[in-house]
């Protein structure tokens, strides 16, 4: 870490290549159109894929538990924090997803450093995808397992490194959705390779979870419409706080390996749980998430027409089916240009750029949303096309 003398020089060293980072200050609820920085502007910078995270019911919901059961949860899962409204959700989560068990964590980041520092110990191998998202890096690394980062959906490298290595403890671990790139990881081949060499298959469904599938179930459903095989190896994780429109996270599984994360998982065990009202209220998007087809089929009406509208733009749009829908431009100061450029027409854009994205790959990452309307993404359509031909 460095000095405090330090910390300035190394600030003025990110604005120099163009990685200064700073936080816009949002009044009201999320939405397609929002107040940042005292400014209203059409938004393509959230999560919140199906436009439920600002919806009524859900506050309704969140309103009255806080009114029954208060606000806080006041202790861990393993003293008294174990709401009886948490104890449904997981049971509702189990079996939306199709799975035994489910667990809640307080947020998805947290999942995945519990999931995989209880099942990898310093003698295993974790198989990861390059592009897999910064806390399954971060979690990889908390199990002082070896961390053996595979090319982007190379599956041909991870069998030759599966068939490699000896390791007693093996475990693949993939995003579902890549959530920088919006492409979708090939979870059939993936499970089929992790039975075929005893390994764990951890799932990250952040960005599939209310989004694909039937009835919005997630990746699983989405991969495994005729149901999914029945697999003690595979380990699935989803977030509350993006499609689901609420925060926290959980992970599902067999009913051993729950009861085993509910013992073993540090950041299940050693915090306060979520509080009993957004379990409340996202039992109540669950509701939503499953009856409201007509978000997920606006959201995808959407994405076609961004797709269709964006071919003739002179940067590369990468190929991804889903809401996030990124614009390559490569390096940093472009990106930044034009998120500015956007931003002058009143578009929220946010330029990625490393270390969340790998160097000279610097991008736009359009995030739509069930809330966006055919003029919003027309809007955006029309403003890139302008700066393009600036
Ligand atoms: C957002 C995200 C997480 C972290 O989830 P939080 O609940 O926001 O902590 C984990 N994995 C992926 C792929 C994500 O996009």
């Amino acid at each position: 870490m460095p000095a405090t003398a330090e910390l300035p020089h190394l600030l003025a060293g990110l604005k120099a290549q163009g990685l200064l980072r700073r936080r816009r200050v949002l009044a009201g609820g999320q939405g397609a159109h929002v107040r940042v920085d005292g400014e209203d502007v059409l938004s393509f910078a959230s999560n919140d894929y199906l436009g439920l995270a600002n919806h009524p019911e859900l506050v309704v919901a969140a309103q009255l538990a806080a009114g029954r059961h208060g606000v806080g949860a006041g202790a861990s899962h393993l003293l008294t924090g174990h709401h009886a409204l948490h104890h449904r959700l997981e049971e509702e989560l189990a079996a939306f997803v199709g799975l035994p068990a489910a667990l809640l964590f307080s947020t998805g980041y947290m999942a995945n450093l519990g999931v995989l520092t209880a099942l990898v110990g310093r003698d295993g191998v974790v198989f990861a995808d390059r592009l897999n998202h910064a806390s399954l890096v971060d979690a990889a690394l908390l199990t002082r397992a070896r961390h053996v980062r595979y090319p982007h959906l190379d599956l041909a490298t991870l069998k030759q490194r599966l068939a490699e290595s000896d390791a007693k403890v093996k475990l693949i671990a993939t995003d579902a959705v890549f959530s920088m790139d919006g492409d979708i990881a090939p979870l059939p081949e993936l499970l089929a390779l992790a039975e075929r060499y005893g390994a764990w298959l951890y799932v990250d469904d952040a960005h599939g979870f209310g989004v694909l599938g039937r009835e919005g179930r997630g990746s699983l459903d989405h991969h495994y419409p005729a149901g999914l095989p029945e697999s003690p190896s595979l380990v699935y994780m989803a977030t509350l706080g993006k499609a689901a429109g609420v925060a926290g996270a959980f992970v599902a599984a067999s009913r051993t390996v729950i009861e085993w994360l509910i013992h073993k998982a540090r950041t299940y065990v050693y915090t306060t749980a979520m509080p009993p009202m957004l379990a409340a209220a996202t039992s109540r998007a669950l509701e939503l998430i499953r009856a409201e087809g007509w978000r997920r089929e606006r959201l995808m009406g959407l994405i076609a027409r961004f797709k269709a509208g964006a071919a003739g733009l002179p940067w590369r749009l990468l190929p991804s089916d889903t809401p996030i829908q990124p614009l390559l431009v490569g390096d940093n100061a472009t990106a930044l240009e034009l998120a500015e450029g956007l931003r002058a027409r009143g578009i929220l854009c946010p330029a990625i750029r490393p270390p969340t994205v790998p160097q000279g790959t610097a991008r736009l990452r359009i995030s739509l949303s069930a809330a966006h309307g055919e003029t919003d993404v027309d809007r955006l359509l029309t403003a890139l096309n302008e700066l393009a031909a600036a």
